[in-house]
């Protein structure tokens, strides 16, 4: 039986309920107070220090109203369910322009799930027969009918594999490990599938696509049409169900299959294992299965890194959560979250730090980073429903790249790097904007000492017990 919007709010009602309303989650601090960058929102100030708290929320930032900062958006909540507030053209107005970053749910102390609040509130709007903005009734309709909300034919979801000459690895039947594309690398950045099948090739991997894959359902798990998202959901279950693994190069698709789909899924365990292809490269590194080769060309380049929400702070405010639940409402270990949240942020910057060592880049981090990451702006609808907005939020975090010097933005989805290359672009930053394994791809620097057995590969967990959580 599939969960409503307003029985998941009604679900998370303890959690509406423990908000006091102090408002901290308006600000972000990342512990690097000598990083030079842009302090408060003042626009393009690339030579201003960051002096302790700076306004981290997209949405309060832009509308700068009460309302929409997360604090009004869990207000709003508590009103619903207590019945003082009824959804309405306006409160969906004021619920819908936010990212769903969860930089709100990193800085609340008091551990409440905003982004988990914020979904339901909007799936109960919906619900409610408040309709949704004409652009994202647009992308439902669009879903509906082609599998992908860019309007791309299904049966050219694949043309970049036959065009990369990976047709072989369409639906190849005997392979235990499969790769979920998305929409976003499909049908626009199909440089980053290709970029991804080929490292796949070169270690010698038998995995599959799957010609029955349909969107991830991500948008629309976030702006309340979960219908629709359930739909697309029970879509790719069928499909992927007979894989033991599954890699992904979206942030966004991985974390909807692994945290999205387990909430809204009748037995709250997924039939495969999911992994982030960063997550083998890293891995990979630390095993001494790969190395990098020299390049010219990138030696010296300054290269820093955009945590996506969606694989960085989305899957440490999950371990944040499960801390709390396992400690059965004893004392929370904030050691615990420390350790896990260490290990998961360092998997990208392994490879950053190896790259460094074997290819001559320069890493360097900006000043909001891991779980206080500020947002590329894309996410939670916001692209496709305020695009201006969300161009703007971008070019917020470019300032942040070019603050550091940074000649390459890199990151680990498709969808983030659509967005800041688009304000790179708008707003004349001046850098280059590149995925990590686009990267490895695009100069060749994939130097393999020993392939990885199929096994090998299908017993990766995320957090292998030689690693502290
Ligand atoms: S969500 Fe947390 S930080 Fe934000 S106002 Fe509520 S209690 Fe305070
Ligand atoms: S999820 Fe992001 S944009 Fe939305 S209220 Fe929280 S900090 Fe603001």
């Amino acid at each position: 039986m599939s969960k409503t919007g307003l029985e998941r709010l009604q679900e998370l009602k303890g959690d509406v309920f423990r908000c006091i309303h102090c408002k901290a989650c308006r600000f972000a601090y990342s512990g690097q107070p000598s990083k030079k960058g842009i302090g408060e929102h003042k626009g393009k100030q690339k030579t201003v220090l960051y002096e302790g708290m700076v306004d981290s929320c997209p949405a309060g930032i832009e509308y700068g109203w009460e309302a929409f900062w997360n604090a009004g958006k869990i207000w709003i909540a508590r009103s619903i369910l207590t019945g003082d507030l009824e959804f309405s053209d306006q409160v969906r107005d004021v619920i819908m322009p936010c990212i769903t970053c969860g930089m709100c749910s990193a800085q609340c102390e008091n551990k409440v799930p905003t982004v988990d609040i914020i979904e339901a509130l909007r799936a109960a709007c919906v619900e409610a027969g408040i309709p949704m903005i004409d652009k994202h009734q647009l992308v439902d309709r669009l879903v509906k009918e082609l599998n992908n909300p860019y309007g791309g034919k299904p049966e050219e979801r694949f043309e970049w594999a036959k065009e990369a000459g990976l047709e072989k690895y369409i639906n190849n039947k005997d392979a235990k490990i499969g790769y979920y594309v998305g929409c976003t690398a499909s049908y626009r950045q199909k440089n980053i599938a290709a970029a991804t099948c080929k490292i796949f090739e070169k270690l010698g991997m038998n995995f599959t696509l799957i010609p029955e894959e349909v969107c991830c359902g991500s948008p629309f798990f976030r702006v309340g049409a979960v219908d629709t998202a359930q739909d697309l959901m029970k879509k790719n279950l069928e499909a992927f169900k007979n894989l033991e693994k599954v890699f992904f190069s979206c942030a966004g698709c991985y974390r909807t299959f692994s945290l999205d789909y387990p909430k809204w899924m009748d037995d709250d365990e997924l039939p495969f294992e999911t992994m982030h292809a960063f997550e083998l490269i890293t891995q990979l590194i630390k095993d001494n299965k790969i190395k990098f080769k020299a390049n010219k060309e990138l030696k010296g380049k300054t290269v820093t890194y955009h945590d996506p929400c969606h694989t960085g702070r989305h899957f440490y405010v999950e371990f944040e959560q499960q801390i709390i639940e396992e400690s059965n409402n004893l004392m929370f270990d904030i050691r615990k979250l420390n350790e896990k949240g260490h290990t998961w942020f360092d998997k990208p910057r392994t490879i950053l730090r190896q790259l460094e060592k074997d290819v001559g880049i320069k890493f360097t981090e900006m000043y909001r980073i891991k779980e206080n990451s500020m947002c590329c702006g894309a996410g939670g609808g916001v692209r496709a429903g305020y695009p201006d907005f969300s161009l703007r939020t971008a070019s917020l975090r470019c300032d942040e790249a070019n603050a550091v010097g940074a000649d390459i933005l890199t990151t680990e989805c498709p969808f983030c790097w659509r967005n800041l290359s688009d304000a790179n672009e708008l707003y004349e930053h001046g850098m280059e904007v590149m995925g990590i394994l686009e990267m490895i791809d695009k100069y060749d620097l994939l130097d393999v000492q020993e392939k990885p057995s199929e096994d090998y590969v299908v017993k990766l967990t995320r957090f292998p017990p030689e690693e502290k959580e």
